[in-house]
């Protein structure tokens, strides 16, 4: 890894850079992996490189529609491996969902790398790698559309981190409630899912993790209400508006 002095200004997102570079070495992230990266480090550079009110609002939404969940799934692609593995494990063991191992560019070596990652992070099951347990979303193109029939197939809320839009919309298709981390409030993902959390997922998920504990004693119908209460297409406009007003600060004439 290369050395990333603590002093740097963008030191932080040097190191997640790093992550998924050495991600890329290791076999677990594809090439197509780190340029989705780019896209999203684009996207915090404009929202300020924090967490945000908007996006606090939707994690605490995403942990009661978690906590309500009957069959929570969580997919697992190979950027989320390389950047917060042991995090996604703490996550499903909170919120009590499954792991799937579920790649939008389909690849048995990268698929095993990311097992081998998981399992040697704590992970006893993980679902997604057997063949003969796979079945077939309706609604996007064959490769694409590959899912596992205890996992996403039977869940009624999945979370997919750094979705493709296509697959976030064959999801909510086949009637399930999609939360969703993207950096970009405008991407089809983030426009399609139930809850879009717009943050950095190597942030945010610490926090979901929290949330989910926070909110465990609540009764069902307490869930019921922050789930109601939440709004994610004013929530996504909340994020937009967030942007507008960084550059326009940054903008502003001496
Ligand atoms: P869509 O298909 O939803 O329109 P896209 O084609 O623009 O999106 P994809 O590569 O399909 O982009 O999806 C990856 C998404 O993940 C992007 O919107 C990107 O901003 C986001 N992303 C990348 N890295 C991170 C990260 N570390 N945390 C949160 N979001 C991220
Ligand atoms: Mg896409």
């Amino acid at each position: 890894m290369t050395l990333i002095p603590k002093s740097h200004p963008r030191a932080k997102s040097l190191l997640i850079r790093e992550k998924l570079v050495s991600g890329f070495d290791n076999g677990l992230v594809a090439k197509e992996g780190l340029l989705a990266q780019g896209r999203g480090e684009a996207f915090d550079y404009l929202l300020g490189e924090k967490t945000n009110q908007a996006a606090k609002r939707a994690i605490k939404a995403a942990a009661a529609q978690l906590l309500q969940a009957q069959k929570p799934v969580i997919s697992v692609n190979g950027n989320v491996a390389a950047l917060c593995p042991k995090e996604i494990i703490r996550l499903s063991k909170q919120i009590k969902a499954k792991l799937e191992v579920n790649l939008f560019y389909t690849n048995e070596k990268r698929k095993q790398a990311i097992i081998k990652t998981l399992k040697k992070n704590g992970v006893k099951e993980i679902l997604g790698t057997n063949s003969a347990n796979s079945t077939k979303l309706p609604g996007i193109d064959s490769a694409r559309r590959i899912v596992d029939k205890d996992g996403i197939f039977a869940a009624d809320v999945v979370v997919v981190p750094l979705e493709d839009g296509d697959r976030t919309m064959a999801l909510r298709n086949a009637g399930k409630t999609v939360i969703t981390f993207d950096l970009n409030p405008l991407s089809r993902t983030s426009q399609t899912a139930n809850i879009t959390i717009v943050d950095n997922v190597t942030r945010a998920i610490e926090l979901l993790i929290s949330e989910s504990k926070k909110l465990t004693k609540r009764n069902e119908k307490s869930l019921e209400k922050i789930i109601s209460d939440f709004d994610n297409k004013k929530n996504l406009t909340e994020n937009v508006i967030q942007i507008k007003n960084n550059l326009t600060r940054r903008a502003r004439v001496a």
